[in-house]
């Protein structure tokens, strides 16, 4: 899949509009905690700023819900990027109002605009054309930078791309970079390929884990979704997170491994705790002695060192979701030795958004990994092996190829 390419655009005397993903981790105080979003557009906003052009910023910040509320306005984002790019950036009052036309309209060749929050407009998650027109209107040139919600038909992601034609829009480098990224692990991936899967539920993961099992070589599981699979296999689980409904579907999914070939690995020992709390009575218990009522919160240390095993041979891993509630210390151990393994492996290793990533960032471990995804939910639907809204627009056709 080839997408429009900003190299093949005519920048120079231009107004740039590009959509970023801005929507940074803040403190209580609105300082920034991690900035990495913002310097991963850095290099598409200097390459156009190199081209003579003047260039839009625009990203949403938060859920203010369509309503103009400045505890999330884009001024700390504003800051960050006048340190990451050395110069000025303004910062408009509002998206389409008076404000943001007239900075717009005045914007000269080298000089940055930073449009306000774009959910501060109802119609941004609505697609609304009306609003996605008059974002168009501010500028000659569309870029979509900003994978992390590429897979929401927003205003400034979706509706937006029709005001464009194909010599006026594309996809930035970070985009471009995430989606040929999984485009290559999905399709020629270094054997053998293993798939390490975790999180809360298996419904959140069912698309994606559908859509590996004839791509990988080994699946490894963790987190809440684990019990799902250990309950249909006749364990006493206790008070474990649980899926019910899904007990035939991960029956199909393990029955589905087994034909493939595909090995299945699922946690033979846990943390069980007696309540999910950070400071409950906790202890390693095999998956066979769950104790009545309690519940497994991280995966244990003899599966850590099964897990280390499946690991120790592989040349692509992938990983999306965490091994337990790794948000309280006494569970995340798990979480963190599997990061560990990852980071030291030689395999080229490639991180899923949104939390395994944080947890990645947390151990400090981001910059020992091959690839860190910028969007949660967007490389999620990657993996389902769907085409993103926001990126559909921006695929060549064989026709302009
Ligand atoms: P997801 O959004 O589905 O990737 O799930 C991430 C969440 O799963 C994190 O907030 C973890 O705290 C949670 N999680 C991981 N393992 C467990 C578990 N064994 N029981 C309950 N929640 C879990």
């Amino acid at each position: 899949m080839q997408l429009y390419n900003i190299k093949d655009l005519e920048l120079k005397n231009k107004k740039v509009f590009i959509r970023c993903d801005f929507n940074v981790p803040t403190d209580e105080y609105n300082n920034i905690t991690d900035d990495r979003r913002i310097r991963s557009a850095i290099s598409t906003i200097n390459y156009c700023l190199d081209q003579e052009c003047s260039v839009i910023l625009a990203s949403h910040f938060g859920r203010p819900d369509g309503a103009i509320d400045m505890k999330y306005s884009l001024a700390p984002v504003q800051r960050r990027l006048q340190l990451l790019l050395k110069r000025d950036v303004k910062l408009s009052k509002d998206v389409i109002g008076e404000d943001a036309t007239k900075k717009a309209n005045e914007l000269q060749n080298g000089e940055v605009l930073l449009l306000e929050n774009l959910r501060f407009e109802a119609g941004e998650t609505k697609n609304s054309q009306e609003l996605s027109e008059k974002l168009a209107s501010m500028a000659d040139i569309y870029i979509n930078d900003a994978f992390g919600v590429s897979h929401r038909a927003h205003a400034s992601v979706e509706g937006i791309t029709h005001f464009f034609d194909e010599n006026s829009k594309a996809a930035g480098f970070l985009l471009q970079k995430e989606i040929q990224f999984f485009a290559t692990l999905m399709k020629k991936p270094a054997r053998p390929f293993v798939a390490i899967v975790g999180g809360s539920k298996v419904s959140g993961k069912l698309e994606a884990l559908v859509n590996l099992l004839p791509k990988v070589d080994k699946i490894i599981i963790g987190g809440g979704m684990a019990f799902t699979f250990l309950k249909k296999l006749g364990y006493d689980i206790g008070a474990s997170l649980v899926e019910d409904d899904l007990l035939d579907e991960a029956g199909r999914i393990m029955e589905q491994a087994r034909k493939l070939g595909v090995k299945f690995y699922l946690p033979v020992d846990v943390i069980a705790a007696e309540k999910f709390d950070a400071e409950a009575v906790s202890k390693a218990v095999t998956v066979q002695e769950i104790p009545d009522g309690w519940m497994g919160l991280d995966i244990g240390p003899a599966t850590v060192r099964l897990y280390r095993e499946v690991l120790n041979n592989v040349q692509t891993v992938l990983w999306n979701g965490p091994m337990g509630v790794y948000e309280m210390e006494r569970f995340s151990r798990g979480s963190t030795k599997i990061a560990h393994y990852v980071a030291d492996s030689y395999a080229t290793t490639v991180v899923g958004g949104g939390d395994t990533a944080d947890l990645v960032q947390r151990i400090g471990l981001d910059e020992e990994m091959t690839f860190m995804s910028t969007g949660g939910g967007a490389s999620l639907e990657l993996l389902e092996g769907k085409t993103l809204p926001g990126v559909e627009p921006l695929v060549k056709s064989a026709d302009d190829e």
